[in-house]
């Protein structure tokens, strides 16, 4: 049966789809301002982390749909540059290792495939990053985590998932399984 996290994962381009008509809709038809949009964007950071750029964001939604299905480093840091305008970002990212919406980590369900680090942009274009190598420093804590959850997702094991949990301060930890 699927986890929960796999589930969420499948479905987070649907969501995010949704979620960027809302936006759009709230600016152009209901005429919240932008300000606004991203005074919230940055409080839902709080508690998300740098999870409005995958989940709600219409640029980040086109941009990802532009990325190739297994983008190389070029294009990789392309999408990380044009991120640096945005503010909802910067602010978000810098909260990723202290939000509560985290990638869970359960140790004695792991094999050491590495197809978790395979599957994330970030270890791609950052060799001193890993979600399961020991020593290595935690992708998922690193500030261009943006929940993409497509770690979980690759994860043959069920070791990875989505949990709702208090930040730890330190890597490469267990994180509390949902
Ligand atoms: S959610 Fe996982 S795959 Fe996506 S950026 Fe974060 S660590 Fe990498
Ligand atoms: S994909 Fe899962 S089992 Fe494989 S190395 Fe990563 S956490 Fe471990």
């Amino acid at each position: 049966m699927k986890s929960f996290g796999k589930k969420l994962a499948k479905k987070r381009p649907l969501i995010h789809a949704i979620n960027s008509v809302g936006v759009i809709a709230s600016v152009v038809i209901f005429h919240i301002s932008l300000p606004i949009i991203m005074i919230a964007g940055l409080i839902a950071g709080l508690f998300g982390g740098k999870l409005f750029c995958r989940w709600f964001c219409p640029i980040g939604l086109m941009m990802e749909k532009m990325m190739p299905s297994n983008p190389d480093e070029k294009s990789i840091h392309l999408y990380q540059y044009y991120k640096l305008g945005c503010p909802i970002a910067w602010g978000s990212g810098l909260a990723n290792r202290f939000s509560i919406f985290r990638i869970g980590r359960k140790r004695s369900a792991c094999t050491d495939c590495g197809a978790c680090d395979r599957a994330c942009y970030i270890v791609k274009v950052n060799p001193i990053t890993s979600l399961y190598k020991k020593g290595f420093k935690d992708a998922a804590q690193q500030y261009s985590c943006s929940r993409c959850l497509a770690c979980v997702s690759a994860c043959p094991t069920g070791a990875l998932s989505v949990a709702v949990a208090p930040a730890k301060t330190t890597d490469k930890v267990d994180s509390p399984q949902p």
